[in-house]
């Protein structure tokens, strides 16, 4: 039932050489679900020596050969996506149906790439020499180390293989230990599309030791991370020493801003699915409701209805509309945060409690009128909770939306189209979601300003990641 656990490297799934390894856990039951074998050293530099090796191969494939691998990856993927999901939902916790979808959505980004890597288009530039001819060549940027975070385990690791084999460079990935069966069987699927070995690695085992085993060797040439802030700083200084190339997709802190002009029941409705999507531990996931004065009240109560009324349980449980939080760390870290917000004064509207003694379910909350100074207004709460606030003075609601050091998505509802237009301006962030909370697909930029990082995956930007640009000027002799 769940992805048989495996390393890959040099072409080959196998165990870790040194037997080290841990079980991974099922946060829907707390059990094990299979051991998950640990790189050694020399597996690692196994790997390395087989990235540089399958760069060679794969940089000098035509683009069109590599997209035919990527395509019929995709198309793996894709046929395999219900057990794919399963093995998702038994890892992380979120609903069977989410984990298919996000199972599809990668198989998408694979054939995206596979399209894209095709367009990594040069210029000619008109040479103020007589004679000379002057050329902008796109070449990828060599090997790459690729670190992925537990929330999506399909779709981030996804977005990376995807951008960085369809421009051509090989990549070592370390997805999260405590999800890694999904990356596992996108890899093998990769394998089975034809994937010239070394291309591909994937391993897993103590975090820091794998980044700061990968990130100095010479053979690396570009560094992409998602995650927490404070590790996206230690994995930059990391790369900074050999000047690598890095994307950094860190924390965020959506504001969420309702204007008095909106129909308020559609509004909340799809505010609260973005919300407890994946049971909010998603890093766009909003998580600062601004609510107009005037239809503040009518708001929280449509919030707290829908909150109350979802079916908490295991994801794979088909009437289930919110699975547990993915590891026991969550349900701590959320526990804090609502405890300090009630201790502050905010009003509990719904939730605010861990759910059962098995699993680490927690429901889904709503707080109302929750004071600038509690934690959950300025640190990034990556759970189940909805803290909500009114506002009436368009500039200081903008001001608290762009007063964290988060700058990755926002979101805003209103039904004129002057003042979405004026609110997407002035929002610092770099997603914006105006009356929906769909803000990423294969084909569009996905990234963050401020500490939330920098560079793009998605998007012709998410292909340009893992390509630089080559000046060639040539002299008739
Ligand atoms: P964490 O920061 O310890 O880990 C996040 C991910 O980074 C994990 O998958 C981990 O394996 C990896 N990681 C940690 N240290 C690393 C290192 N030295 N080198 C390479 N990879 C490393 O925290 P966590 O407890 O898993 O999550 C806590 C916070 O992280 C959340 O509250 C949230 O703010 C943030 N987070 C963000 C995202 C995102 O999508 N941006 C995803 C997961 C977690």
């Amino acid at each position: 039932m769940y992805e048989e656990l495996a390393l890959y490297i040099d072409g080959e799934f196998r165990q870790g050489s040194g037997g080290a390894g841990e079980d991974v856990i099922n946060p829907a039951t707390e059990e094990a679900l299979a051991f998950l074998p640990h790189a050694s050293k020399d597996d690692l530099d196994r790997a390395l020596a087989s990235a540089a090796e399958g760069f060679r191969v794969w940089r000098d494939t035509s683009a069109h050969d590599r997209g035919k691998v990527l395509w019929k990856a995709g198309e793996l993927i894709r046929e395999r996506a219900d057990a794919i999901g399963r093995t998702l939902t038994l890892e992380e916790g979120k609903t069977l149906a989410e984990a298919v979808v996000e199972v599809k959505v990668a198989a998408d980004i694979f054939q995206w790439y596979a399209e894209e890597g095709r367009r990594a288009y040069g210029r000619l530039i008109p040479s103020r020499l007589p004679g000379a001819r002057q050329m902008v060549i796109r070449e990828p940027v060599g090997p790459v180390a690729a670190f992925t975070p537990w929330n999506f385990p399909a779709v981030t690791p996804a977005r990376k293989m995807a951008g960085a084999l369809g421009a051509g460079c090989s990549c070592i990935i370390k997805p999260s230990e405590e999800t890694p069966g999904t990356a596992v069987a996108m890899a093998r699927a990769l394998h089975e599309a034809g994937l010239p070995r070394g291309v591909l690695s994937v391993v897993f085992g103590v975090p820091s030791q794998v980044s700061e085993h990968l990130v100095p060797s010479p053979i690396i040439r570009k560094v992409t991370f998602t995650g927490s802030i404070p590790v996206g700083k230690h994995l930059t200084r990391l790369a900074a020493d050999g000047m690598k190339r890095t994307t950094m997709e860190l924390g965020g802190h959506a504001p969420v801003v309702v204007f008095d002009d909106v129909d308020v029941d559609k509004a909340a409705t799809v505010a609260a699915g973005g919300k407890f999507r994946n049971a909010g531990q998603v890093c766009v996931s909003p998580t600062r409701f601004f609510v107009h004065e005037k239809v503040y009240g009518k708001f929280v109560k449509k919030f707290t209805e829908i909150a109350s009324g979802m079916k908490l349980g295991n994801g794979l449980d088909e009437a289930v509309e919110m699975g547990p939080l993915a590891n026991e760390r969550r349900v701590a870290a959320i526990d804090e945060f609502v405890s300090d917000a009630r201790g502050c004064g905010a009003d509990v509207t719904t939730g605010g409690e861990r759910v059962g003694n098995q699993g680490y379910f927690y429901s889904p909350t709503v707080l109302a009128d929750v004071p600038d100074g509690a934690r959950m207004m300025f640190e990034e709460p990556f759970g189940p909770v909805a803290p909500m606030q009114s506002w009436t003075d368009f500039d200081e609601v903008m001001e608290k939306a762009n007063g964290l050091e988060f700058g990755l998505a926002a979101y805003a509802f209103t039904t004129s189209t002057e003042r979405a237009a004026r609110v997407s301006e002035r929002l610092e962030t770099g997603l914006v979601g105006v009356n929906h909370c769909a803000i990423s697909f294969a084909e569009t930029p996905f990234g963050g300003v401020k500490e939330s990082g920098y560079g793009h995956e998605g998007g012709i930007e998410g292909l340009d990641a893992y390509l630089t640009s080559k000046f060639v000027t040539q002299m008739n002799a």
